[in-house]
């Protein structure tokens, strides 16, 4: 996460960011993975651009034990959202009284959020209720990209900084992730075959150059994931 995303929850939820640490993430910047003669070194301040390094099951992890022991909150796992309860107002559209829940169940609420990511089904839940949803704007990238992530053999901290190495038609990264364990990502544009299933030399190339390099330092702590 960037380091805007570090700041904001140090302020508005900070036990997050602690118990983030407490796993295993790590607060990581790009100036200190560069050369002092680039940086000019380090200066006072350089501390507010430091992110956090960690795999999304730690983040989700910390947002989830600091959740579990916020009084008031429940959260209620395993339960899909499949419309909206809403009640018509004397004018306008409809009012959003509620969730209906793929069991059936109905929950009555004073405010709906939705957060079901890039996905969200709301547009499909809005029409479904009668209500023409708002302007989305959505863009296609061209690229996909899939990695894997490594653990080092004995614990200790990966022998990688974060650093992205350009090719013809093919990026690759390295990321340090958290504790011990960092990742290898290939980035390339999407027109050139099926992510995932790249039979174009160079990708495959670097693809095992990056394998075998991490397999002497490490083994692998994922299955290679892809996604555009
Ligand atoms: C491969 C990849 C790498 C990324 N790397 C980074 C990175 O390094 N740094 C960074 O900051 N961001 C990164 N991102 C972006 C980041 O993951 C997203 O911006 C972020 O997850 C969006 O959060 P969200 O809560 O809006 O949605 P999501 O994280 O997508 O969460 C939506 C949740 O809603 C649930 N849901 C969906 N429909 C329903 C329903 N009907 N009922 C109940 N629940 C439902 C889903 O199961 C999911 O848990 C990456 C994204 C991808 C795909």
């Amino acid at each position: 996460m960037l380091a805007r995303w570090r700041l904001t929850m140090e302020e508005e939820l900070p036990e997050v960011v602690e118990e983030l640490e407490r796993l295993g993430g790590l607060r990581l910047g790009a100036l200190d993975t560069l050369p002092h003669a680039l940086t000019g070194g380090p200066r006072p301040g350089d501390e507010r651009l430091r992110g956090m390094a960690a795999r999304r099951p730690l983040v989700e992890g910390a947002l989830a034990a600091v959740a579990a022991r916020t009084p008031g909150v429940t959260v209620r796992r395993g339960v899909a959202a499949a419309g909206l309860v809403t009640e018509l107002g004397t004018a306008g559209p409809p009012h959003v009284a509620g969730v209906r829940t793929a069991a059936g169940e109905t929950v009555a609420t004073d405010l709906v959020v939705d957060a079901m990511g890039r996905r969200s089904a709301l547009p499909v839940m809005l029409r479904a209720a009668g209500v023409a949803p708002g302007d989305e704007e959505r863009d296609e990238r061209g690229f996909a990209y899939y990695g894997r992530h490594f653990r080092t053999s004995d614990g200790s901290r990966p022998p990688v900084s974060y650093s992205v190495r350009a090719f013809e038609g093919l990026t690759l990264l390295a990321i340090p992730a958290d504790a011990d364990v960092w990742a290898w990502v290939l980035v390339r544009p999407r027109a050139t075959g099926r992510c995932g299933r790249c039979a174009t030399r160079r990708c495959g190339t670097a693809r095992s150059r990056s394998s075998r390099a991490s397999r002497r330092n490490g083994r692998p702590a994922s299955r290679s994931r892809t996604c555009r």
